[in-house]
């Protein structure tokens, strides 16, 4: 039995320990923070939308425990507000396949009670980095899936991949249950509101620990009107906040949130990420296992540098929220790192592979997933004539929705106003009856 150690439990270290373990032949051992009844009990972690192929990644190995009780979402409304209380360029975009968001202390309790009933070794402590080292060397492969928590330090910042060096919004997230809907026969439908210079807000339909609920993920430019939750008000306090924010801004949608209630004393968070990337290995002797890849050989990875590991997750790149990239990165560098462990057979898990391992990571899915949220974040001229254009041509509006999926798509037509043009001009040359308006890749 190879021995692996993974260290967080969240979204990318839960998946992949319990796809080690549903494969067998691998002695796992997870290392958690926080118990399943601290995660029930404490506060909200994020707004975890899933798109259709992370969602598909966990159906495949039977983790989407909550497909029938979570409201699945297909189509988004988008409007611009140009100015207070101004609705203008809206559309909507729909999704070909729904979204889901399952609150992640419901979700991550769960899996953490699978790991240990599926045979694994769960060990309930926030370890430091003695700690780590200890752990690595007792293992073949240790890989450090804790987010955005301190231990993440250990992996170096690489500037020449990060495309921010401060936080671009200001997050807060509300739980609410009793939200109105605009057309409640309509079924679950999520909302985005754009306040260009002052943030962006988007309602989520998703399933917590009470049942179905709204969450209102709420985008701050740093300074603007919308930042207005640094001394971290209790949810009573942030909701009152936000409808106040909302009669000025959206009274349509303040008018949807009279009767709503946090769902939970924890119901709320507030914080800044800088997005960034980081090198995905570490030498637990206190420097960074670099960009080359000199194989290690014993336990683990290493040799006479002593142990090395391995990143994941948030760990190594962090998005901001606005494009809801984070998990569902996770869920696929989870994905990935599983088939390069399998393929890894008996052979050791050097320093090489592990560098392999993100680099194909990378350049198959996390660099478009950091390229399409900076975009989103400073929309240049060329992004905002696309959302002008999907206010025109469904089209259009389908590979936008489906882009925040498939996020590949964005090196296609997105990537430069060149692309951008070359495809919005074969929208715009599309004659009625020409056949349908090319919706580009959606592997
Ligand atoms: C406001 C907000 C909204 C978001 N909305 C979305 C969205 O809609 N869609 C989306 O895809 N992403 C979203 N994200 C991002 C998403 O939540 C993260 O990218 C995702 O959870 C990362 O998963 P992870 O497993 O890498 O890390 P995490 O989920 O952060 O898990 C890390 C785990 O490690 C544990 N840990 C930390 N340090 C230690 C230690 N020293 N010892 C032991 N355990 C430790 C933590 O307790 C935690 O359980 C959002 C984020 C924020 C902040």
């Amino acid at each position: 039995m190879r021995g692996i150690a993974i260290v967080g439990a969240g979204q990318a270290g839960l998946q992949l320990a319990l796809g080690l373990l549903a494969l067998g032949g691998y002695r796992v051992t997870v290392v958690s923070a926080r118990t399943p009844e601290q995660l029930l009990a404490g506060p909200v972690l994020s707004t975890q939308a899933m798109f259709g192929p992370a969602l598909r990644i966990e159906r495949s190995a039977g983790l989407d425990l909550w497909a029938g009780a979570a409201p699945a979402v297909r189509d988004v409304d988008a409007v611009l507000v140009p100015e207070p209380g101004v609705r203008a360029l809206e559309f909507t975009m729909t999704l070909d396949e729904p979204a889901q968001s399952v609150d992640q202390r419901l979700k991550m309790a769960r899996w953490l009670e699978l790991v240990a009933e599926r045979g694994g070794r769960v060990e309930y402590r926030s370890l430091d980095r003695a700690g780590l080292r200890e752990l690595a060397a007792a293992n073949e492969l240790t890989v450090v899936a804790v987010g955005r928590g301190g231990l993440a330090g250990i992996f170096e910042r690489d500037a020449a991949r990060s495309p921010f060096d401060a936080p671009q919004r200001t997050l807060a997230a509300l739980y609410a249950h009793g939200v109105g809907a605009p057309d409640p026969s309509a079924g679950p439908r999520a909302r985005m509101h754009a306040v260009p210079g002052v943030g962006e807000l988007y309602l989520q339909p998703a399933l917590t620990l009470s049942g179905p609920c709204d969450i209102l993920l709420w985008e701050a430019v740093p300074g603007s009107p919308f930042d207005c939750f640094a001394d971290r008000p209790d949810p009573d306090e942030q909701l009152r906040r936000m409808r106040e924010s909302l009669r000025t801004y959206l009274p349509w949608e303040a008018e949807l949130w009279e009767a709503a209630e946090p769902t939970d004393a924890g119901a709320s968070l507030y914080g800044a990420l800088t997005p960034e990337v980081r090198r995905p290995v570490a030498r637990l002797d206190g420097g960074s296992g670099g960009s080359g890849g000199s194989g290690g050989g014993g336990a683990a990875a290493g040799g006479a540098d002593g142990p090395a590991v391995l990143g994941i997750g948030d760990a190594l790149v962090v998005n901001d929220p606005i494009t809801g990239q984070g998990a569902n990165s996770a869920a696929r560098a989870a994905a990935a790192y599983l088939v390069a462990i399998v393929a890894r057979r008996g052979e050791p898990f050097t320093t090489e592979w592990m560098h392999d391992t993100f680099e194909r990571f990378w350049h198959r899915h996390a660099r478009h997933t950091v390229e399409f949220t900076a975009s989103m974040l400073t929309m240049p001229d060329h992004l905002q004539a696309v959302f002008g254009a999907a206010a025109e041509h469904p089209a259009v509006a389908r590979r936008l929705a489906n882009t925040y999926a498939e996020p590949i798509d964005y090196a296609a037509w997105l990537a430069s106003p060149e692309l951008t043009e070359e495809y919005l001009a074969t929208v715009r040359s599309a004659a009625p009856g020409a056949g349908p308006v090319p919706d580009g890749p959606l592997p």
